[in-house]
């Protein structure tokens, strides 16, 4: 089950405040009919989406690195005061290298997590040519793609829904770009859904930004 998160209008991207419709464009989500009768079918489109450079993508990501950083700071100050209180480390030398190390391992930790939010790899283009869901304690999809240049990537994903969402024969692409790692399928016609670029919010495919995270989504025409 996921967890309905509807923080942006899916229609324009503006953060939407309560339960109100979007002050922007009146796109009401919370509506039994908001989309009037539309089919999500088909409303993903086909062909590469230019949004890819969509500034809103590095705001994501920016956003991210802050959070991080003071996810790090509280943690490293939670668990010093919990050490402290609990009587297992005092403030004099040998406690203070000790708070040292600590928080430098925490520091590392946070620093690389931050570093690969900017981090940019190779893209590619591929073709699915297998998959199979794996039922272990978890459902896992795996998902096999061979690229043009014949190289084999293989993905997996912890639910059955990506299992269901591609099919053999599906080309998609890689995007690697500093602010956005994320696969897109050229054809999505096929599919109600679609996955945000940014948190992988599952999201209609009729929407055109994350209701989760307000980044854009990446659709055909
Ligand atoms: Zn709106
Ligand atoms: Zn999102």
């Amino acid at each position: 089950m996921t967890i309905q998160k509807t923080f942006f209008c899916p229609q324009c991207g503006t953060r939407l405040s309560g339960k109100k419709a979007c002050r922007n464009c009146g796109f009401d989500v919370h509506s039994e009919d908001a989309y009037h009768g539309i089919s999500a079918l088909g409303a993903g489109g086909v062909g590469w989406s230019d949004a890819v450079n969509d500034p809103r993508f590095a705001g994501y990501q920016s956003n991210k690195r802050k959070y991080i950083g003071l996810f790090t700071i509280v943690l490293v100050l939670a668990i010093i005061a919990f050490l402290v209180i609990s009587g297992d480390l005092s403030l004099d030398g040998e406690g203070m290298i000790v708070i040292l190390v600590l928080s430098g391992m925490f520091v590392m930790i946070a620093l690389y997590a931050m570093f690969s939010t900017k981090r940019k790899g190779k893209e590619w283009t591929a073709k699915v040519i297998d998959k199979h869901l794996e039922d272990g304690k978890t459902l896992r999809s795996h998902i096999i793609f061979q690229t043009d240049r014949g190289l084999k990537h293989s993905l997996i994903f912890d639910d059955r829904v990506h299992y269901d969402y591609y099919a053999i024969g599906d080309v998609v692409k890689q995007h690697n770009k500093p602010h956005l790692r994320t696969l897109e399928k050229y054809d999505k016609r096929k599919d109600e859904i679609l996955f945000c670029p940014s948190c992988a919010y599952l999201c209609d495919a009729r929407d055109h930004y994350c209701q989760a995270c307000g980044s854009p989504l990446l659709k055909g025409k």
